[in-house]
């Protein structure tokens, strides 16, 4: 019979037993194991069936055995004292309280999605976790950040296979009552609203969930309240579900409601607000607008608003992918905005002109968020090096005029929240090293001097640990596999063969992600006769786990993976492949934690950073991947192997066609080569006292070496450092008047640019030779300085606005100049009759070979973040006279 309502019957917890609702509605438990350890000494059976999560975990513990933990000293003892370090986390004086003054007072991070715990399953893969894992690194950091998301009544989605291995999606109900969050209130005790005007007179209202991650609040916007019509009411059902209308909606709900939902927070619970918004990846975009409108209503016009609310805001940029990137036709945003709709004061053409495609190579008709997210913020990061570098060359329309090493993009490479990723027996080992409390800070605070003494762990522990984190992987995999099997409706006596799956002495390889065609989960299948004999090698056999959701709309995603499931499925090799369904943060720890070789093959440049690999090689798993995101920035041949990567040299690669094909081909035998000559036999090798020993160096160097960099805590100390203080300087900087001044300015400066202009250039020291090439052509010698001398026109426009500049550098074959250094040059006097200016200044030839410069003149303001932030630049036409713009000296 099925129910006609719903309830959640709260436990009632006997006094002394009060502490444990507390530890259990603070989501620090998903990264303290002491505290998990006392949850499941409460009540094992449960716990397991909880499926570890204390909040379930206290709803279905018996009255009986409550009463019997009342009275049971040890266990109030314990009790008691992880309730004090949980007070003492949560109040004490951590790292950002120990820096010089200055740094922002709050900063309000904005993610579609967060990967917290199992327990609260919000997000779909990297970017939720990479979210959650920014939150609780900030919180061990002690960074005041308020997290905003959305919380969606079927969170992704859980998967599982049919018979012949096609991907089913199942969308349990998730009851807020029944997760680890409370509903934030009123003073009076009503819930907390916030709501957002939709076209013809509607509403969408939500009310606000707060998670408390350590010591960061993590408040989500549900949108399934009463006053909704049925159609408002789902907005928040799926994530990343549905249409175009229905993913604006969400995203209008997380950028708007989201700040609004800040501010209710902030009013509640007296907290300073946030000085800086850092926007996770385009879909929160609109919080710019929200924070543009709330300034209007102070009397900042739009264009002063743009500016102080760019001031303090911070984006980054997750994917070259286009598919990763929200676009909406600009009808469908242009509807949602405007006089009868959201944000009426604002008018509609100023939206648009934020997020439009106007750019060269842009699709005019198209509302993109990423292109949103960086003219609304003055700081945007990618999140490795390489992927920095591929995404200024991807926006580079942005700035036109500027090289794409000048557009004002930077890097902060992706980290990982070790005390979440790192099996507790890797940091028991460490803890006997250097001690508890050292290893808690190495791995939370980082720091590689903290890492240094992990190098004496003996060979013999090594191994010994890794052996028995495999053994558990094996363990767990059978139990999975098991489960799916039943679940693919294979009855018991079918399932025997599952007790041999796998095996604790072979070398294990896992490969686990989310499957977009650029991850290539099946690139392992190219030659399948070839991964045949690496699986049943006789004396030097690998085995294989694999796992990943296919995004639910992605047919060629679940082909991919049905055709590896197929393969898994052949009785030949069945105990050593295997394929697990559901992927997600419970599987991915044991995964980690058990595997010896990390294998990840994207079409570089296509994955930004790439998370999963330095999650393995915290607990000493060795990296197989192609050079892209980090592990191009850190791969060292102690750490791992690099597969090399066959690219044809086009910025981003084709994932179909024949050069796809090819190049699947070349990497592919790469990687049988890399397995089966070099993995394989370094593994399997012993030395003199029964060991691997070159692999366990390595798994050593592994920990030591790359441990300290792959960490969240450096990764949300660099954001501190590099993104949230600058923009918190620059917030305070743009009071009204200023950010009026700028805006004025900015008006000003793009009104005169047209009549700037370069109209001569000369050197004092003409160089010797000339030969007949396109620019002049000549010789000098090391060590010499020419004079340079410029006259430039600024129309309207002063000195105080430009900064005319030399560039100079070593040129190509195209008279391009690379590695530029540039130096500004200096007005000499007055402006001549004409309303000219001369510039002058030295020019030092440091470099032999092919030399050249050229001069230009660019924008130049206090509060510009970057030269390139107004994308205007004035270079010296072809005959700018006397030697020319780009003189070269060969
Ligand atoms: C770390 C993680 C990811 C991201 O892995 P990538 O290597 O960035 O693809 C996805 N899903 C889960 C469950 C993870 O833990």
């Amino acid at each position: 019979m099925k129910a006609i309502r719903r309830f959640t019957v709260r436990p009632v917890l006997p006094e002394p037993l009060r502490p444990l609702s507390e530890l259990a509605r603070n989501l620090r438990w998903s990264w303290h194991a002491e505290t998990r350890d006392l949850f499941q000494s409460a009540d094992p059976e449960h716990w397991a069936s909880c499926g570890g999560d204390p909040v379930r975990l206290l709803g279905c513990v018996p009255p009986a055995r409550l009463a019997e933990l009342a009275a049971d000293r040890r266990f109030l003892r314990r009790l008691t004292a992880a309730a004090d370090d949980l007070r003492d986390y949560l109040t004490g004086e951590r790292w950002y309280q120990t820096q010089p003054a200055g740094l922002p007072a709050g900063i309000a991070y904005f993610s579609p999605e967060f990967g917290i715990t199992a327990a609260l399953p919000q997000y779909s893969g990297g970017l939720g976790i990479l979210a959650g894992d920014h939150l609780k690194a900030a919180s061990d950091l002690g960074v005041p950040l308020i997290g905003v998301g959305l919380l969606y009544r079927h969170g992704y989605f859980r998967q599982s296979l049919s018979r012949d291995g096609w991907q089913q999606e199942h969308y349990p109900v998730l009851d807020p009552n029944e997760l680890p969050v409370t509903q934030l209130r009123e003073a009076d005790g009503s819930p907390a609203r916030v709501s957002l005007a939709l076209p013809r007179g509607k509403a969408l209202h939500a009310r606000i969930w707060l998670a408390q991650v350590g010591r960061i609040p993590l408040l989500m916007l549900d949108s399934d309240v009463e006053e909704n019509d049925l159609g408002e009411r789902q907005v928040t059902d799926r994530l990343y579900g549905g249409g175009s209308e229905h993913r604006l909606l969400q995203e209008m709900l997380l950028g708007i409601g989201g700040v609004r939902a800040v501010r209710t927070y902030c009013r509640l619970t007296g907290h300073p607000g946030p000085e800086v918004f850092h926007t996770n990846e385009g879909h929160a975009g609109f919080l710019g607008l929200e924070r543009i409108a709330e300034l209007d209503d102070q009397g900042l016009d739009f264009d002063a608003a743009l500016e102080a609310v760019r001031a303090g805001t911070v984006f980054t940029t997750h994917t070259p992918v286009p598919a990763g990137i929200d676009r909406f036709d600009r009808e469908l945003v242009a509807r949602h905005f405007g006089p009868d709709a959201e944000l009426p004061r604002i008018d509609v053409e100023r939206v648009l002109g934020l997020g439009m495609e106007t750019h060269p190579g842009g699709e005019p008709n198209l509302f993109n968020m990423a292109v949103m997210g960086l003219r609304l913020a003055q700081r945007a990061n990618g999140v490795s090096l390489l992927h920095g570098q591929v995404s200024r060359e991807m926006f580079a329309g942005l700035w036109p005029g500027f090289g794409p090493e000048e557009v004002p993009i930077t890097s902060v490479t992706n980290g990982v929240h070790a005390p979440t990723w790192v099996a507790p027996e890797v940091f028991r080992l460490g803890a006997r090293q250097i001690g508890a409390q050292r290893a808690e800070d190495a791995l939370s605070v980082g720091g590689s001097d903290r890492w240094d003494s992990v190098a004496d762990i003996p060979d013999e522990d090594i191994w010994e640990l890794r052996r028995e984190l495999r053994e558990q992987l094996v363990g767990e995999v059978r139990h999975r596999v098991a489960a799916a099997w039943r679940q693919r409706g294979a009855g018991p006596a079918e399932l025997g063969w599952v007790d041999g799956v796998l095996d604790p002495e072979v070398l294990t390889i896992g490969f686990a992600r989310r499957v977009p065609s650029y991850k290539r989960l099946t690139l392992m299948l190219r030659d399948r006769d070839r991964l045949m004999d690496l699986l049943l090698h006789p004396e030097r056999p690998v085995q294989i786990v694999v796992a990943g959701k296919a995004h639910p709309a992605d047919d060629g995603g679940k082909r991919l993976i049905q055709e590896l499931v197929r393969f898994a499925d052949d009785p030949r090799v069945r105990h050593r492949i295997v394929f697990l369904p559901d992927y997600g943060m419970a599987m991915a720890q044991k995964l980690y934690h058990g595997c010896d070789v990390w294998l990840n093959n994207p079409l570089r440049p296509l994955e930004a950073c790439g998370t999963s690999g330095m999650k393995a090689a915290l607990n000493g798993c060795l990296n197989l991947s192609v050079l892209d995101g980090w592990w191009d920035e850190w791969y060292q041949s102690d750490f791992g192997w690099a597969i090399p990567t066959a690219d044809g040299g086009a910025p981003l690669p084709a994932t179909v066609g024949e050069e796809a094909d090819h190049r699947d081909e070349v990497e592919a035998a790469a990687l049988y080569e890399l397995l089966e000559r070099r993995i394989a036999p370094r593994f399997y090798e012993r030395g003199r006292a029964g060991l691997p020993d070159r692999w366990i160096e390595m798994v050593r160097r592994t920990l030591t070496l790359l441990g300290p960099k792959v960490l969240a805590g450096r990764m949300v100390r660099e954001y501190v450092e590099r993104l949230y203080t600058p923009a918190a300087h620059a917030h305070r900087a743009l009071d009204a008047s200023a950010a009026r001044e700028l805006a004025a300015w900015k008006a000003r400066v793009r009104a005169g640019w047209h009549e700037v202009s370069v109209d001569h250039v000369e050197t004092s020291c003409p160089p010797a030779e000339r030969t007949g090439r396109s620019a002049s052509t000549a010789t000098a010698e090391l060590g010499a300085t020419l004079g340079l001398r410029v006259r430039v026109g600024l129309g309207s426009l002063g000195p105080e606005d430009v900064q005319v500049q030399a560039v100079s550098g070593r040129v190509d074959e195209e008279d391009r100049i690379t590695d530029a250094s540039v130096a500004a040059l200096k007005p000499a006097g007055a402006p001549d009759a004409d309303g000219r200016w001369v510039y002058e200044g030295p020019l030092s030839l440091d470099r032999t070979g092919p030399y050249g410069y050229t001069v230009r003149i660019l924008p130049d303001h206090r509060l510009l973040a970057s030269p390139a932030e107004l994308g205007l630049v004035t270079v010296p036409p072809q005959d700018a006279g006397g030697d020319g713009a780009g003189v070269l000296l060969r």
